[in-house]
């Protein structure tokens, strides 16, 4: 514990008390204060009163979709897994990398037992006798802090063989990535986990079918784990957590000009707008330019209106939310995620590869009040040939914001064609 680098300071609120119950001040809750605060009750409710099976269905029941990203239905994924034979295995994907997003690091840092209690839960249900949890190289204290606590879940008879006394055995390992934001990627995690370049597979076959070591793996992020314990805990009145067809708490990662950047804990009706108010509003009063939905996309004030949930009128993703001002130019903005998606594309599909980076420098062109009415067809012309033509998600959303911008900021972009930006000058 003595050699965990200090936290960084993280604003967290919540309206519901579940996934952030613990998690408010900056510090560890270790095992003994997780038992005492209910700690490990689902999981013995788990071992003593259903079966597998049961847990299955109330997952299914929960419609709980997965919070990584794309918001697949958690019970379906693990069915998938379950029509395969054992061995299976669960990882965690804990390599939280999307621009703008720091949710489950909160979970990991602060409340690790969640998490693990929500993969023993899972492995349980899935009849895995190992799990993995994949956590981004970039977060250290993580790393040491999972580490402290799979001892500590061992040492008290909830990690390892006999859990409980009964007859189910599972372990969880931690692996740190290396950076690499493809990792992320879940094929591409696993094939970094089984030792090799993490270069993503083509899918199908999707890993609950074949997986780690071609066996059918659920992976699934931390925020999806962490809410195991508190399906199982709530069983049926789960489906009072939110709206219809997306129960359950969300975690939703805010930054930029917002008068308090932090992690909000809310249910899936809330809207972006009133988000935002819920971190403090624009900071200086002033007003909403857009919003940078992590790799997504980008919104306008006049959007502001939307559910943060899944339909397809929703926000959707992770929930990041990164506020732009009345004095942020669009453009500039627009330059770090594409540099972001150029660096971190592996190059394995020549669209992306280029793609990504003919993307970055027409926007250098842009804002320097050099580029043409042609460098914006080339734009345009990239952004549906760059995910038409490459094979993971990463392709798929690279140019998701540069296409965005060029339909919702015609302005901003006929500005910069004139070297007329208000704000670069
Ligand atoms: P996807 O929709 O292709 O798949 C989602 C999940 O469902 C995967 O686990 C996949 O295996 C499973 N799945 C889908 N169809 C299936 C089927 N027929 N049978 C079995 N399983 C099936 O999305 P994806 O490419 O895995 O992920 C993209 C998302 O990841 C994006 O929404 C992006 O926002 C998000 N993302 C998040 C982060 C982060 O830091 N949290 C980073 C990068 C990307
Ligand atoms: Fe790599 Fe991009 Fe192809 Fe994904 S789409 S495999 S990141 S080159």
């Amino acid at each position: 514990r003595d050699k965990i680098p200090h936290l960084p300071e993280i604003h967290v609120e919540s309206s519901l008390n579940l996934l952030l119950r613990r998690a408010k001040e900056n510090r560890t809750v270790d095992i003994e204060e997780y038992e005492t605060t209910g700690g490990y009750s689902a999981l013995k409710k788990a071992l003593n009163k259903f079966s597998p099976e049961d847990i299955v269905v109330l997952v299914e029941e929960s419609t709980l979709r997965g919070r990584g990203g794309a918001g697949f239905p958690t019970g379906r994924k693990w069915r998938f897994a379950l029509m395969n034979p054992p061995p299976r295995y669960l990882v965690c994907n804990a390599d939280e990398s999307e621009p703008g997003t720091f949710k489950d690091r909160i979970i990991i840092e602060r409340d690790p037992h969640l998490l693990l209690e929500g993969m023993i839960i899972a492995g349980y249900a899935l009849g895995a006798k190992e799990g993995y949890i994949y956590i981004r190289g970039e977060y250290p204290a993580g790393y040491l802090i999972l580490e402290n606590a799979i001892k500590e879940a061992k040492d008290r008879g909830y990690l390892g063989k006999n859990i409980l006394g009964t007859d189910f055995s599972f372990d969880i390992k931690v692996y740190r990535g290396a950076g690499a934001y493809i990792c992320g990627e879940e094929t591409a995690l696993l094939e970094s986990l089984e030792g090799k370049r993490g270069h993503p597979r083509l899918r199908p076959p999707y890993p609950a079918q074949s997986g780690l070591y071609g066996k059918p793996t659920v992976v699934n992020n931390v925020e999806t784990l962490s809410n195991i314990p508190i399906i199982v805990t709530y069983e049926a009145y789960f489906m009072n957590i939110g709206p219809s067809g997306f129960y359950g708490p969300k975690l939703f990662p805010v930054s930029g000009k917002v008068e308090k950047p932090g992690v909000y804990e809310a249910t899936m009706d809330i809207t972006l707008r009133e988000l935002i108010e819920m971190a403090g509003g624009v900071k200086g009063g002033k007003q909403v330019k857009a919003v940078f939905a992590g790799a997504l996309g980008v919104y306008r004030e006049d959007e502001l209106d939307m559910p943060m949930d899944y339909s397809p009128k929703g926000f959707g993703g992770t929930g990041t939310t990164i506020v732009l001002d009345e004095d942020d130019c669009v453009i500039d903005a627009l330059l770090v995620v594409t540099q972001f998606f150029h660096h971190e594309s592996c190059g394995k599909c020549t669209p992306c590869r280029i793609g990504t980076y003919e993307q970055h420098q027409i926007l250098k062109k842009l804002k320097e009040g050099k580029a043409t009415h042609k460098d914006i067809d080339y734009l345009r012309h990239l952004s549906q040939n760059i995910p038409a033509n490459s094979i993971c998600g990463l392709g798929f959303s690279a140019p998701n914001a540069v296409s965005d911008v060029l339909r919702k900021f015609p302005e901003e972009v006929e500005a910069h064609l004139k070297g007329k930006c208000r704000i670069c000058g």
